[in-house]
């Protein structure tokens, strides 16, 4: 069966229309859907059975089936996904446009956070991964995009395990700061929403580590700077810079229709200069700072009165949203005031069209201004800018450009301003329009360069590539896990084995961390469990840790079980007294390490030492994830210095740093107990750094089964998740010999 793709986004693709008493769909028009056509033209089709579209169509059921019934196939399958208008309008007028668009682009004193939007949202989310769950096979990719279905992919997930989602955000992720701002229960929705996907995209990186920074803190979840373990799953969150048509709107400068009307605007402009700017109605595109800015430019630079024209485009949208409505007021005040300030009967600074463009009449304009003014207070990407540059054949033109857009990392030729200051844009505005040409066009060209090789065809390959290499890294590690197979298979090896090793690590292993080394006692699960394993004879059961030996004995004293602490520097067999493996002189060198660790105990709050016989550990668990990631860093690179000249380790472990006499390690101490006696079947488990000596000295060994905990690489030959299914697997072992 051949994979399908779906796309899913709130709108699907096409208009309904009513001419004369007679409903048509013709296809809509959007960043999005120009993007998705031109890769699936570019050759991208070819990688799919079918494209399927989901999303909701903005007509009634019956008149969607009078139109589609007409209609023959079109480029893609069109999935319609059908909302009542009262709960539609909560969850995209309510919570998509008026909390999740404002605050997603620092806009919070706009926030409306009003609860029943929050619910019309997840209920409409469900809808979508309830319609689609019915059609989506397990071969086939889910691709949904934006703001509007943030929760969608764990939904889904839910009701598809183990399919293909990946996850496109068009707009910015604000920092945490500012994503807190709203309650707790929203913030958890959305971001485990957001992790039900495999590959998580944004436009620039500074989203993605927003984004992962929001994770750590609410979830309390680590990252790698891409990737984050979810509910048994690695998913990854990158930047994918979307782009436009390249070729379609460089050819625009030769379409003869477009030069028709470019010439009209010529000579409309006759030697005077030309602005143009085209944006969506909305308080982030930055319209009246910018007209403030122009009106600064003109006040500043009185020779240009008569001899410019501001061609000032703004296209409706979302109207009926207070905050838009407001806006457009705002807008046609100011232009009006200014037009009667600076103008005269004979010269209007600003042509004002306020409705949509044709793209001719836009590539017209791209290419007849002598500047682009495109100025967002905040914008995820905008596209506008990537247009304007590849329409500009000439090579001539100026991008005055706010640096808060985030096209703005990859126009870094054009002239940046920020936004709110009125003065850098007028001062740009005039440096823009007395730029010699040589110099537009060596600006133009680099920036041509860049938009030409990273397209919109890239954009999406990029984004497929990185979503199968997540796929085929969940899958290694799914190769690795401890199936039920090999379960058996070990199972079954134990059972018909005559004497066995097993060699158990304490912390993350057998129990779960906790806030503290002495609150993490083993429950009566675990001692009940090591009780039975011990009782058969057949077994020598070692609990091998990094912890001291006064607290191993003081939980397992009574056990007929051998002990190993500190990494191996002392041992205590079954029946026997504690024996030290290595001489050490820890005051020798003991508080040199303490001093040092003690400086960063006072610069990471709720970091602390651990002192025990023969090592010492700064634990950094309960502290903030990054300032504890940043600060074990500092501190290792110095205890490296400090131990360079002797014969101590210094060890990164799982949210602890600690140093200890070099020889010491849990692969000696293993190499020591194979030496003792002859076995025909070990078990080692264990989850971290120091483990890793055990795994490595059992490798070649075909009697033994390694399981490291968590996913990270290891030299274990399998993995489970996490200490619950350790001690479901050694239960299950434990009550083998008790079976009839
Ligand atoms: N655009 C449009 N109709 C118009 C004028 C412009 O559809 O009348 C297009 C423009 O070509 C661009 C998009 O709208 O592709 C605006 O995208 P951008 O990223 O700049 O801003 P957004 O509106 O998505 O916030």
């Amino acid at each position: 069966m051949q994979t399908r793709l779906f796309i899913v986004s709130n709108r699907l693709p096409v208009t309904v229309e009513q001419i004369d008493n007679e409903f048509v769909s013709r296809p809509s028009s959007g960043g999005l859907i120009s993007a998705i056509s031109a890769y699936l033209k570019d050759g991208g089709k070819g990688s799919f059975s079918d494209v399927v579209w989901a999303g909701v169509p903005g007509c009634s059921e019956k008149i969607w089936q009078t139109v589609t019934s007409k209609v023959g196939k079109d480029d893609y399958t069109y999935l319609p996904v059908f909302i009542s208008s009262e709960t539609y309008e909560s969850y995209y007028n309510g919570f998509s446009n008026s909390l999740l668009w404002p605050l997603f682009h620092y806009f919070p004193s706009y926030v409306d956070y009003n609860p029943a939007y929050y619910e019309s949202y997840m209920e409409v989310n469900k809808i979508f991964a309830g319609i689609l769950s019915k059609e989506v096979r397990k071969e086939d990719i889910v691709w949904i995009h934006d703001y509007h279905l943030l929760p969608l992919a764990s939904m889904l997930r839910h009701l598809c395990p183990g399919i293909t989602i990946g996850f496109f955000l068009h707009i910015p992720f604000p920092s945490y700061e500012l994503f807190r701002v709203m309650p707790k229960v929203w913030q958890r929705g959305l971001l485990t929403g957001m992790l039900g996907a495999d590959l998580i995209g944004f436009h620039t990186l500074d989203y993605a580590s927003h984004f992962l920074s929001s994770v750590e803190e609410l979830l309390r979840i680590e990252h790698d700077g891409q990737y984050v373990s979810w509910q048994n799953r690695e998913v990854k969150a990158d930047a994918f810079p979307i782009s436009i048509d390249y070729d379609l709107f460089r050819n625009a400068y030769d379409n003869p229709k477009v030069i028709g009307i470019r010439e009209r605007y010529l000579r409309i402009k006759g030697d005077r200069k030309m602005i143009f700017s085209v944006d969506r109605l909305d308080y982030t595109k930055g319209i009246s700072k910018r007209l403030n800015g122009y009106e600064q430019f003109l006040s500043d630079n009185p020779e240009y009165a008569g001899k410019i024209i501001f061609a000032l485009v703004v296209v409706p949208s979302r109207d009926t949203i207070e905050k838009y409505a407001e806006r457009k007021q705002i807008i046609d005040e100011t232009v009006g005031n200014l037009n009667s300030r600076s103008g005269d009967i004979a010269w209007q600074p600003i042509l004002y069209i306020y409705g949509h463009l044709s793209f001719e009449e836009l590539t017209a304009l791209y290419t007849a201004c002598d500047l682009a003014l495109i100025t967002p207070i905040r914008d995820g990407m905008n596209l506008v800018s990537k247009e304007f540059v590849a329409s500009r054949k000439d090579r001539q033109g100026v991008l005055v450009l706010s640096e808060m857009a985030g096209a703005a990392n990859e126009l870094t030729e054009a002239l940046l301003i920020n936004p709110n200051d009125v003065r850098e844009i007028a001062i740009e505005i005039k440096n823009g329009l007395e730029m010699d040409k040589k110099e537009q066009e060596r600006r133009m060209t680099a920036m041509q360069d860049r938009i030409r090789r990273y397209d919109v065809n890239a954009w999406a390959s990029d984004f497929f590539d990185q979503l199968m290499h997540v796929k085929s890294i969940q899958l290694e590690f799914e190769f690795k896990f401890l199936d039920n197979m090999t379960r058996l298979e070990l199972v079954n090896k134990y059972s018909h084995s005559a004497k066995r090793l097993l060699l158990l690590d304490y912390d993350g292993s057998l129990v779960p961390f906790a806030r503290l080394p002495a609150e993490a006692s083993p429950g009566e699960d675990v001692l009940e469990t090591l009780r039975n394993l011990s009782a058969d004879p057949r077994n020598e059961v070692y609990i091998v840790s990094g912890r001291d030996s006064q607290t191993l004995e003081s939980w397992f004293s009574g056990f007929p079980i051998g002990l190993i602490s500190e990494h191996g520097a002392k041992v205590r067999h079954k029946e026997g007294q504690w024996e030290t493996a290595v001489k050490s002189n820890t005051d020798a060198w003991m508080p040199g390490v303490e001093k040092i660790m003690e400086v960063y105990v006072s610069r990471c709050p709720h970091s602390f030492i651990e002192k025990k016989e023969f090592s010492i550990a700064w634990h950094y668990r309960n502290a903030d994830l990054n300032e504890g990631i940043i600060r074990a860093g500092e501190l290792y690179k110095d205890l490296e210095r400090f131990a360079s000249s002797s014969s101590l380790n210094v060890l990164n472990g799982h949210k602890v740093i600690e140093v200890r006499m070099k020889g010491i390690n849990k692969g000696i101490a293993t190499a020591k107990l194979l030496d003792r006696s002859t076995v025909d079947f070990i078990l080692s488990i264990g989850d971290d750094e120091t483990d890793e000596d055990m795994f490595k000295k059992l490798a070649t060994l075909p009697e033994a089964y390694t399981i490291k905990i968590g996913n990270d690489a290891s030299f274990a030959k399998y993995n489970l998740y996490n200490p619950g299914m350790v001690q479901s697997l050694l239960q299950t072992i434990s009550n083998y010999h008790k079976m009839p």
